[in-house]
């Protein structure tokens, strides 16, 4: 029955597994996490496991299980790709929960989550195409079309960290190379440590993205400068978005997206560098935070489906 839909997210990170249970109305009926025991494939799928149990013993009800994941899981043979939990590669990830949950789950990638949960129920809802943009310690993006995810052919869809910089200029061509065997990808210029590199750049200093922001913020000229950069530079990356996708919204997530400043007459610049300059386009801070990537995976699933 659709009232007694409950929907159990799970958020396979790194560091921490989070586990939620939504009811129909996206309401939270409990949270747990624990530590990811990130070199033991085995142990993994047991923590994902024994984590539905006990919130479902909170709730004293079985729920369908979505997770987000790094990375994808291959078309055709089913074996997660790319994750940056290195142990989880090559692995049937999605088989392996089922089989240890005893019912079908659905994985997805975690910026997929994030920018599904931001669609249906945060920033971006109402609006028919939402393109999730993360910005932390890597780049990623996601693509939701009438309230689903666009996961593409090879799902590979909204992978954006990893098509390079438009519109370089001189100082900025080639980039720095990339994990992804590239050089100058959008990820290496928006990341975290690209806020960094580009402020060591100007200013000889190294420090974390946090601290050039809270400079910023208190009027350091050379970190403003930093920060202007930064923002030119994620207008570019967003304007190429818009002229191939046209999203009706943009929803910023990532740790970098909580500076306000960025903000701040970021639409005007995307207008800039996109075909023509007068963009209806919002681009919105996230609603949800942290739990955006939790509250996506539980939203895999929709009454009425197998769980
Ligand atoms: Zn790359």
């Amino acid at each position: 029955m659709t009232r007694d839909f409950i929907r159990i997210g799970v958020d396979l990170g790194g560091t921490k597994i989070e586990s939620i249970a939504l009811n129909p109305a996206g309401e939270t009926l409990a949270r747990r996490r624990v530590p990811t025991p990130a070199h033991d494939y085995a142990a993994i799928i047991n923590a994902v496991a024994t984590l539905v149990h006990d919130i479902e013993s909170d709730i004293g009800r079985r729920g369908a299980v979505g997770v987000g994941a790094p990375g994808s899981i291959a078309p055709h043979t089913g074996l997660v790709r790319i994750s940056n939990t290195a142990v989880v590669n090559g692995k049937p990830l999605n088989a392996d929960l089922a089989q240890a949950l005893g019912r079908s789950v659905r994985i997805a990638n975690d910026a997929d989550c994030f920018a599904l949960s931001e669609a249906i129920d945060g920033a971006g809802r109402g609006a028919g195409v939402v393109f999730g943009v993360i910005l932390g310690t890597g780049v990623g993006g996601g693509l939701i079309v009438n309230g689903k995810i666009v996961e593409g052919r090879n799902r590979l869809a909204g992978e954006w960290g990893h098509t390079p910089l438009p519109w370089m200029t001189p100082d900025e061509y080639p980039g720095v190379s990339c994990f992804c065997g590239h050089s100058g990808c959008i990820e290496t210029f928006l990341c975290g440590a690209g806020l960094s590199r580009e402020h060591e750049r100007r200013s000889g200093e190294l420090l974390p993205a946090t601290e050039v922001a809270a400079l910023a913020e208190a009027g350091d000229p050379s970190a403003l400068a930093s920060l202007d950069r930064y923002q030119d530079r994620l207008a570019r990356a967003l304007a190429m978005i818009v002229d191939i996708i046209d999203p009706d919204a943009f929803v910023l997530g990532g740790g970098l997206s909580n500076i306000a400043r960025l903000y701040e007459g970021l639409a005007a610049r995307v207008g800039k560098h996109a075909l023509i300059e007068d963009l209806d386009t919002k681009i919105l801070p996230n609603a949800h935070g942290d739990s955006s990537g939790v509250r996506g995976a539980a939203w895999l699933w929709s009454p009425g489906e197998t769980g």
